[in-house]
């Protein structure tokens, strides 16, 4: 099979890698060449203040982008979700969100699909297909920060960035710290790292290495449950990375970053908010320095654990959890829900149209982490959901 040759994407490459790459370019004008990419040009030709024949030959070797938004889907709340179309042919997805302040976070991915098959995880359910490079995660920035632009001269400003999209980004930390050059560069998006947030399922040794060899950026986990059984059910990742590895991984990373850490729990109803729940939290929690933040189920058609519909805690389900929280002095926040009318919101990421089949062979790979589907688990009868 003849595969496509691309010419390679400027948009991702750090400021030093572009030197390199356009020696033997006088360093001023490889700076603004960067700057122009962070600006979201779409052509060479908009890149005024370079020599026609320079902008010519730019154009003729590389390429600004590696990717087009295919669709765009705005819920009432404001938030918006853009699918992605790469070169490829795969699809992903990116959302902005906005809050009451009008500050603007860029919810980003790092994989085309996620091999780590959470349960309660649209994307899980998806089959994986591969890391995304630097480029394919900068542009989503782009592609956001167009968007919200998008007839508002004001809007164009995103203050965050979340790495909580489609795909596990410690599986593909290497692409992620070139992105994260891109975006730190005071040459161009410049912003800072604590307005990065990485997001990890919890691989402990991509924790490790964030710690040892950066990016400096903020560091959540999604948890979930603390209880280890059950978290090997809901999140398959627990049985390769054992809870007390990833915590002294978590504890590495605040001795070297001094940083609080978040821990998200997806809130499931009937499953993850018992007592024994809270228990486990407890313990985990002691000896790191963590603020809980409470997501409830984002509701997803079709998803099932143990044979039941997954669903949302109950509100006196949810408020008993919060309660006992709140007796033991546990310090917690609950996500204000966004974006759930368009498969925006978390853990809904994958199904603005179906962009995968679900067959068989999809689900099996043999270059990648085997892929745990949702429905893999819902044929298991584990203990606490009765009979
Ligand atoms: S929650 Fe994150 S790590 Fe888990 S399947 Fe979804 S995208 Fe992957």
């Amino acid at each position: 099979m003849i595969e496509a040759v691309f010419k390679p994407v400027l948009s991702g490459y750090p400021l030093s890698e572009l030197q390199e790459l356009l020696h033997p370019l006088p360093r001023f004008r490889v700076k603004q060449i960067f700057s122009w990419i962070s600006r979201g040009v779409r052509s060479f030709a908009e890149m005024t203040d370079l020599s026609q024949s320079l902008r010519a030959d730019l154009g003729e070797r590389f390429s600004l982008y590696a990717s087009e938004v295919a669709a765009r889907l705005k819920d009432p709340d404001g938030t918006e979700k853009l699918q992605i179309s790469l070169r490829d042919g795969c699809l992903i997805e990116a959302v902005l969100l906005t809050d009451g302040e009008e500050r603007r976070t860029a919810c980003l991915s790092t994989q085309a699909g996620c091999p780590q098959g959470c349960v309660f995880c649209k994307t899980g359910a998806l089959p994986f297909r591969r890391n995304l490079d630097s480029a394919e995660i900068v542009e989503q920035f782009l592609h956001l920060r167009g968007a919200a632009a998008d007839g508002d001269a004001d809007a164009n400003t995103i203050s965050n960035i979340v790495i909580m999209g489609m795909g596990e980004p410690m599986l593909n930390l290497a692409e992620l710290r070139r992105a994260v050059s891109v975006f730190t560069a005071s040459e161009g998006f410049g912003l800072s790292g604590r307005r990065i947030t990485v997001s990890t399922s919890g691989i402990a040794a991509g924790i490790r290495d964030l710690a040892d060899n950066g990016p400096r950026v903020r560091l959540a986990l999604s948890l979930t449950t603390a209880d280890t059984a059950l978290r090997e059910h809901l999140m398959p990742v627990t049985k390769s990375n054992p809870l007390p590895e990833v915590k002294a991984a978590l504890q590495h990373y605040q001795q070297c970053e001094g940083r609080r850490i978040t821990l998200e729990m997806v809130l499931l109803g009937g499953l993850n908010t018992r007592r024994e729940d809270v228990d486990a939290l407890q313990a985990f929690i002691r000896g790191l320095d963590a603020v809980i933040n409470l997501i409830p189920w984002n509701p997803v058609e079709g998803m099932s654990f143990a044979g039941r519909p997954l669903r949302e805690p109950e509100p006196g389900e949810l408020a008993a959890f919060m309660a006992e929280l709140e007796q033991r002095g546990i310090a917690f926040t609950r996500r204000y829900r966004k974006g759930r009318t368009i498969g925006g919101a978390c853990g809904q990421l994958g199904g603005m149209r179906e962009p995968y089949s679900l067959t068989t062979r999809d689900r099996v790979s043999t270059s990648t982490p085997s892929p745990v589907t949702s429905t893999s688990f819902s044929r298991r009868q584990p203990p606490w959901t009765g009979s």
